[in-house]
């Protein structure tokens, strides 16, 4: 851990101003991003968002829309945003994560209406009570919160969804091993009943691989009454006919 890693992340931000971060992908001093690997990250990006499709989708799995491709560039920044403390990428992700919440947006009459009307409210998935406890915070939900201020209309973000029981490390576990492992695990927090009931909810993860995540959030969150539930993330891992990864997965 450099010192810069346990500065304030406000203290940090000015600290930027100052001196420039080193690339989070290839360190060379020219962060937090640099040209050659901000190439790298956009050649992972879609042209325009596209809805991702797990194969086979798990029951449940709400229509999900993706900006780009969860691999390479694109998963190596997603990681070093969320477990190795570079929380200066949080404006970069949320620029790649804000079309597909956009997409998301635009592909529901029902969530054009609630933008217009009572909200729409977005769900961060918020990742295991392991990983909280492991990271120290939830990364996501700053990144989300940047992410939904480009969106028109009226937006709550909401970190309604708790554990109901402990789950095993999703990284290490195939798809049916994945849905399984989460069927039931979360729950609307009661307090946020009233948040989830009758409205459209968008859930936000950064990448999807089996979309056990969303289903499971999904049904939880229709649980508590919700109207509707879609869902987005900055990318989907591609997944072979026979439903084997092409490349290793980072935690959950
Ligand atoms: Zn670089």
């Amino acid at each position: 851990m450099t010192v810069r890693d346990r500065l304030t992340p406000m203290l940090s931000d000015l600290l930027d101003l100052v001196l420039p971060a080193s690339c989070a992908l290839c360190q060379r001093p020219a962060g937090p991003l640099c040209a050659a690997c901000r190439g790298a990250v956009d050649d992972c990006i879609h042209p325009s968002p596209r809805v991702a499709l797990p194969s086979p989708p798990p029951p449940g799995m709400p229509q999900c829309w993706v900006s780009g491709e969860a691999s390479g560039a694109l998963r190596a920044l997603v990681t070093a945003y969320k477990d190795e403390q570079r929380r200066d990428l949080r404006r970069t992700l949320a620029a790649l994560l804000a079309p597909a919440l956009r997409a998301a947006v635009g592909s529901s009459p029902d969530a054009r209406a609630a933008v217009r009307g009572r909200g729409l409210v977005v769900v961060p998935v918020s990742g295991s009570p392991r990983a909280r406890r492991r990271r120290g915070d939830v990364p996501l939900l700053p990144l989300v919160e940047t992410a939904v201020a480009g969106l028109s209309g009226r937006v709550l973000v909401a970190d309604v969804l708790v554990p109901t029981r402990i789950t095993r490390d999703q990284s290490t576990l195939d798809a049916a091993q994945r849905a399984s492992n989460l069927a039931g695990a979360m729950a609307v927090r009661e307090r946020h009943e009233h948040v989830v009931a009758g409205a459209v909810c968008l859930v936000v993860d950064d990448l999807v691989t089996t979309g056990a995540t969303f289903a499971e959030a999904a049904r939880a969150l229709h649980e508590a009454g919700a109207a509707d539930v879609l869902a987005a993330a900055i990318g989907a891992t591609r997944r072979r006919v026979d439903g084997a990864r092409h490349s290793q997965e980072p935690p959950t």
